[in-house]
């Protein structure tokens, strides 16, 4: 794949308005599938969750999950829509083999949830409201693994897998109206889009709103045109950006890489195209005309979805906390800083603190090590700092080993990778390892006593007042202590022998 010439994004934002549009695909975590029984899983032996009905077989007949339905009503309520009073299903017809029905049961011309609204804050501080255009229920397609390829992707491979155990699971597809005048920060917007639809998602208990397991998927449109042209300029989508980081990379690839096609006199083909996360890096797809035709058609074998007035109201009433109202209200009972709290939401940290702070841990801890160490080896992975190998409650453990004083921060940082390495809790390996402080003070007294001896020049000065040569003899202590002492009453102990011996 050839990479494509890119426009300096300062410079493309001097000659286009880009625009933005997002498709958010998410899953419903319902104990079964969107039309029948079969259980929704993930990570179940391949094709054990299929029955007739989401194989397609002749004579099968699909009847609604009713929780999935109220899941879609609540999302549609949490986004501001309104709620279609009826609609109906349709057959989005198309044939692929991850689709064994070679139709798509999706809602069409009647969304159950459509007009809606929310506000979204970027990094910088800035608020942006996004215009929901409608929110349909579907069903997820199965799942396809190529084998032989280089990057497990189509091309290339010997031979391709299906499980048909995703094929039914229902899905929410949250479509955005396009998007204006966000201008640079419109890589930061898709992202935060993205970051507060799972926090919704999450908070409503609809959806387990991993995006590394696929719970929730995003498309980005991107397109530019000319300031102040009015005709929108032909979009390009880039499908399935599978986390946070990829979405602000590859919207702001897109923009520089339209800007110089643009610049250079060519014209831009409307079509689907990948990221890859590897290259930083969109390649193209397939060509997407506006006319696709899936010959769509009311799906004759279900009754139309008519929510009642009483269920929409009980689910309007059950609607959790709005996610400004929350990170309002954690702001205050963590007492942070407002920049660090903006910080911790632009991170993505805010669950993750809460739940170890709901785990033991003090707000300050937790946040000083999922906004430290935690993210600086999240970093260096090219990873989301969830899909760490440790949870709350081992960061809250952790934390409350270094607040204790038995462990100090050096060694924190050694029992942290024995944990991420999935050597057992930090309490475990710090009993295995016999990485306590040592808090004993004859231990301590012992080697102070020794080194001082060895470097009565060091004595010598410490005692005519210089505390500072006090630094030689607190580093052999420490050494002596394997690290495991407290730097401090070191200190305190080395001053006091010194005056005594
Ligand atoms: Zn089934």
């Amino acid at each position: 794949m050839a990479k494509a010439n890119l426009m300096d994004y300062e410079k493309a934002l001097e000659l286009f308005e880009v625009v933005i549009g997002l498709e958010v695909h998410v899953e419903l975590n319902t104990n079964t599938k969107m039309f029948c029984g079969c259980r929704n899983d993930f990570g179940d032996e391949p094709n054990t969750n299929v029955c007739p009905i989401c194989l397609g077989l002749p004579g099968s007949l699909p009847a609604v999950n009713g929780k999935a339905i109220e899941s879609s009503i609540s999302i549609g309520l949490a986004l501001g829509c309104q709620i279609a009073p009826t609609g109906r299903f349709s057959r989005k017809n198309y044939f692929y083999p991850d689709l064994a029905k070679n139709f798509q049961t999706s809602q069409y011309d009647e969304p159950i949830a459509f007009e809606g609204s929310i506000e979204v804050e970027v990094p910088s501080g800035n608020k942006y409201t996004v215009l929901i255009e409608r929110a349909h229920m579907e069903e997820d397609a199965g799942k396809l693994t190529h084998i032989g390829g280089a990057t497990g992707r189509i091309q290339g491979a010997e031979y391709s897998l299906v499980d048909y155990n995703r094929a039914g699971v229902p899905l929410v597809e949250i479509v955005t109206k396009p998007v204006y005048g966000s201008g640079a920060e419109a890589p930061e917007l898709a992202a935060a889009y993205v970051r507060l639809i799972r926090e919704i998602v999450k908070a409503l208990g609809v959806s387990d709103a991993r995006m590394e397991r696929g719970n929730v998927r995003c498309d980005a449109n991107v397109s530019l045109r000319p300031h102040g042209q009015e005709k929108l300029g032909t979009r390009t989508e880039t499908k399935n950006v599978n986390s946070l980081r990829s979405i602000e990379r590859a919207v702001r690839y897109e923009i520089q890489r339209q800007a110089q096609i643009l610049a250079n006199g060519g014209t831009i083909t409307q079509e689907t195209r990948h990221w890859h996360e590897d290259k930083g890096a969109t390649s193209s797809g397939r060509p997407k005309s506006d006319a696709d035709d899936y010959r769509y058609f009311p799906e004759p074998d279900l009754v139309p979805v008519q929510p009642s007035h009483e269920m929409i109201e009980r689910l309007r009433a059950a609607l959790p906390e709005n996610p400004a109202d929350r990170r309002k209200r954690l702001a205050s009972e963590w007492g942070f800083a407002e920049l660090e709290f903006r910080d911790v939401v632009n991170a993505g940290l805010m669950d993750l603190i809460e739940e170890t702070v709901a785990q033991g841990a003090k707000p300050q801890s937790a946040r000083k090590w999922y906004a430290g160490e935690l993210s600086r080896i999240a970093n260096a992975e090219e990873k989301d700092v969830s899909e760490l190998n440790i949870t709350p409650a081992q960061v809250a453990e952790l934390a409350n080993l270094v607040e204790s004083g038995k462990i100090n921060d050096r060694i924190a940082r050694e029992v942290l990778s024995a944990v991420l390495e999935g050597a057992g809790s930090p309490e475990q390996i710090v009993k295995d390892r016999g990485l306590e402080v040592v808090s004993d003070d004859g231990a301590l007294i012992a080697a102070i006593d020794e080194a001082l001896k060895s470097q009565p020049d060091v004595l010598e000065k410490i005692r005519e007042g210089k505390v500072q040569a006090a630094g030689a003899v607190i580093g052999a202590v420490m050494q002596a202590m394997k690290g495991q002492a407290d730097a401090a009453r070191v200190r305190e102990l080395v001053l006091e022998r010194a005056a005594s011996l």
